[in-house]
């Protein structure tokens, strides 16, 4: 029996590279009185059998920064414990066997380069100097990372273990967590196996098991168990030492070098997953039976490209579990179900490159109770209902982990498990040739195809099937009148007698407004770093109505709800699923509406920023003057069963004025025009409403605390750090995607956060922010500098703007 404390500051739930991980990070953060439970031996669950590639590349500026982190830890950590982890910086080589996966992996290289990572482009020849045993034949290109690596997981996890004991955290072997104690909405301790300990923070690092660990706490852990194998050769001629680790994405596989010879493992199209369930309590150090025959179609592969395959010996075969998620990130953070819980779980075979940053990202938000940086990429929060359906998170995660060698296309679908949630209006937008897309669940009208096109998106680097038609509904909002079906909009109720004063502290804009009005807001965090845009309007005394993104429903919820302060009488509610919603856009939005409602719907009667109910077609509609595509417009919210009356009333009225369906790829290329921000790429929690040019909407003028003031009042005083511009590239044969690399007068200062077209303009539109940290930038800074993108590795010149790039009375060069 080991001797448990009754009491700690935060468990933490797993021993393997995370929860080891962040145990090391939380010591280095001073905390004391932190305890591991492993129910096991560490390393015991996935970690043990990781092959032990290092990456560090990923689409997520952030994300990458905490892979580049781990790189650093491990350079260092033997230095510091004593304890080897086999780690080597042997560089990561990735090869590109035809013109589009080229394309890809130049695209990535500048990616890297914006994110600050050595990335080069080489010939195929210039590859085979780095990996002399592979065939070349069919290769177009490659590209190297010389600072990524390879690593022994149990050693690096047993040297930040014992990291972590030196910072005097108590790690316990043997004991197993049962149950997660919760009072008042807070966990506070767990039942183990030999007794109870309280805490005040747990963290659930049980990998394939903090699903199980999760639901013993009313938390959804949404990830999937997934068989991985990959075999080890005896040493080969020719296998060098420092060989680097290898990606062939086209042929699905990937090589590392190991004692002479190679371990070689790949990505299937037709995963298999680890069935059991629930899952073995007493799986430890234990494999999967191997699959040779599922294995064969890689194993054939692999031979091509290293033919001394075919007469090495086989050491060993591995067919590890492994926990991966739907859309192939892992999960972090605090659950929004429990206070105090927090999660750092499926890894989707990055485990052990992710381990050294994301244990330090999990540690910090621990300690402050707030993300460190902006991580929403693999936020807990961005999961909804559907993903605590097993089966559903089962099918959509087969899927990606299908997709994980594939092609990357830009503005792909996933597939599988659709559709979940549907507009009342889906079916009859579907015949009237809506393509889906996939949002938290909801399907979503991305565009709309004409008679004679095939409904359906064809994915290329290039401009896709979609771009004219596309073109053809942006130009309709700008010279007609469109309908938006945006019901998935996620939508709360803030009421109660204090629902002012809650409001009035979460929002940096100014929401003591008398009913009637509607205000754009941001609400910040304690570093004055954007945490949600939305629009609030007030309904009532003790009553306003909040609309935001669908993909922040969780993440918004459980912002507001959670920085209400305490001893105020202020409840949300959430309407999703009970108002539907018709964005109604366009210089002839108000011929439309006057057609269907008695209301005085004139700019005097109904101005911009105000809401009111009015009736159409029976139906009582609360129309809200705002816009998001830089046109006259309403979104008019309703009764879900309601929306298709409203629907054919407006089209019918509408047929005169040219009305017609858009979808959202319409909004995104109206927006660009706009410079209208989108929150998680434009404006994160990371940019300050004044980084991003947007200080009007905050109520720093007026004498009223609220939450981020202080830091923004502090940042008001200095030089900003960076600020957001927009930016025009006229050459029509290049497509902005973001991430692309911004230069300005030769040196490297930022890159894009969303990019598009502009199809008014009739020019690519990218958004990125300029930044200088040590110097700071001006608005003339920004606007005095010469400008070229990074995009596919080359540079094109560009035009920069702080101003928003159309505005509604400018001569319309399609009309
Ligand atoms: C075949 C294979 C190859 C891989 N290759 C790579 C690679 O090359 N590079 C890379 O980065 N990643 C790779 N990975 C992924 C990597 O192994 C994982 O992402 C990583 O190990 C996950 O670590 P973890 O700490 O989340 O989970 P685990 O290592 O599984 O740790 C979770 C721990 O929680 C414990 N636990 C569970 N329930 C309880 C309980 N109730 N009470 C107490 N303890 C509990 C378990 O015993 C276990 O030790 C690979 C994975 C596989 C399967």
């Amino acid at each position: 029996m080991t001797t448990l404390p009754t009491q700690a500051r935060a468990i933490i739930i797993g021993g393997g590279i995370i929860g080891c991980s962040t145990a090391y990070h939380l010591a280095k953060l001073g905390w004391k009185d932190v305890v591991l439970i492993e129910r096991n031996k560490l390393t015991s669950g996935s970690t043990w059998h990781a092959a032990g590639l290092v990456g560090q590349l990923r689409t997520s500026a952030n994300i990458t920064q905490l892979l580049k982190y781990s790189v650093e830890l491990y350079d260092t950590l033997e230095q510091e414990t004593g304890l080897a982890t086999g780690w080597k910086r042997n560089g990561g080589l990735r090869l590109a066997c035809n013109a589009e996966r080229m394309t890809e992996i130049k695209r990535q290289a500048t990616t890297a380069h914006s994110f600050g990572l050595e990335m080069h482009l080489l010939s195929p020849q210039e590859a085979q100097k780095l990996w002399p045993v592979m065939d070349i034949s069919d290769v177009v290109g490659a590209a190297f990372l010389p600072t990524d690596g390879q690593v022994n997981p149990a050693d690096l996890t047993q040297s930040l273990a014992k990291g972590a004991r030196q910072g005097g955290v108590k790690i316990i072997e043997d004991v197993a967590v049962t149950g997660i104690l919760i009072e008042k909405g807070r966990a506070v301790g767990v039942e183990t196996s030999q007794g109870t300990i309280k805490a005040e923070v747990i963290v659930n690092c049980a990998g394939q098991w903090a699903r199980r660990i999760g639901e013993l706490a009313g938390v959804s852990v949404p990830l999937t168990s997934v068989q991985h194998q990959y075999l080890v050769t005896e040493p080969i001629a020719g296998v060098p030492k420092n060989l680097p680790t290898l990606r062939d994405p086209d042929r699905l596989i990937y090589f590392k070098e190991e004692v002479g010879g190679l371990v070689m493992g790949g990505y299937e199209h037709n995963p298999k997953p680890w069935q059991a369930h629930p899952l073995p309590e007493d799986f430890a150090f234990q494999l999967l039976d191997t699959d040779t025959d599922h294995f064969e179609p890689l194993m054939e592969q692999a031979l091509a490209r290293v033919p001394a395959l075919s007469t090495a010996g086989i050491k060993q075969m591995i067919n590890g579990p492994e926990s991966f998620t739907p859309d192939g990130n892992f999960i972090l953070g605090e659950a929004p179900e429990l206070e105090n819980f927090y999660v750092g779980a499926g890894f989707n075979a990055f485990g052990i490159a992710s381990g050294g940053g994301a244990g330090r990202a999990l540690a910090e938000w621990v300690a402050e109770g707030e993300a460190p940086m902006d991580l929403w990429p693999v936020d807990i929060r961005r999961f909804g209902q559907v993903h605590r359906d097993r089966t559903w998170v089962s099918t959509r995660t087969l899927e990606a982990y299908a997709h994980h060698y594939s092609m990357a296309w830009p503005h792909e679908e996933l597939e599988s498990a659709r559709p979940v949630r549907t507009s009342p209006l889906y079916r009859r937008l579907k015949e009237q040739g809506a393509v889906f897309g996939w949002k938290l669940g909801w399907e979503r009208p991305n565009w709309f195809a004409p008679r004679g096109v095939e409904p359906k998106d064809v994915y290329t680097y290039s401009r896709q099937n979609w771009f004219p038609h596309v073109g053809a509904e942006h130009n309709a909002c700008r010279e007609n009148a469109v309908v938006i079906d945006q019901t998935s909009f996620a939508k709360f109720l803030m009421v109660g007698k204090d629902a002012e004063a809650a409001l009035s502290w979460i929002c940096a804009n100014d929401v003591a407004v008398r009913p009637g009005r509607l205000v754009y807001t941001q609400m910040l965090n304690e570093r004055g770093g954007i945490e949600c845009d939305l629009t609030v309007s007030r309904l009532d005394d003790d009553c306003y109505y909040i609309v935001t993104g669908t993909g922040f429903a969780i993440h918004d919820f459980h912002w507001i709800r959670s920085h209400i302060p305490e001893g105020l009488d202020a409840r949300l509610i959430d309407m999703t699923s009970s108002n539907g919603v018709l964005s109604l856009m366009g210089p002839r939005a108000r011929d439309v509406l006057s057609a269907v409602t008695e209301a005085d719907v004139s700019n005097a009667a109904f101005p911009f920023g105000q809401h009111r109910e009015i009736t159409i077609a029976g139906v009582p509609v609360r129309a809200l003057r705002v816009t998001y595509v830089g046109e006259l417009g309403w979104e008019l919210h309703m009764p879900l069963d309601s929306l298709a009356s409203v629907y054919d009333a407006l089209m019918q009225a509408g047929v005169v004025h040219g009305i017609r369906n858009a979808g959202y790829r319409a909004i995104e290329s109206l927006r660009l025009e706009k410079f209208y921000r989108a929150w998680s790429s434009d404006i994160t929690p990371d940019h300050s409403p004044l980084e991003a040019g947007m200080g009007w909407a905050v109520k720093l003028k007026k004498n009223i605390p609220f939450l981020g003031r202080e830091a923004l009042t502090r940042q008001a005083m200095k030089k900003l750090p960076k600020l957001l511009a927009c930016f025009t590239v006229d050459d029509p044969s290049i497509v902005l995607l973001g991430r692309e690399t911004i230069f300005r007068n030769g040196r490297q200062v930022g890159w894009l956060s969303s990019g598009g077209y502009g199809y008014t303009l009739e020019t690519n539109i990218g958004i990125g922010y300029v930044r200088d940290k040590e110097n700071g930038v001006t608005l003339e800074d920004v606007l005095s500098g010469s400008y070229e993108l990074e995009i596919a590795c080359a540079r094109y010149p560009a035009k920069v703007s702080l101003e928003p790039l159309y505005d509604p009375k400018m001569t319309r060069i399609k009309a």
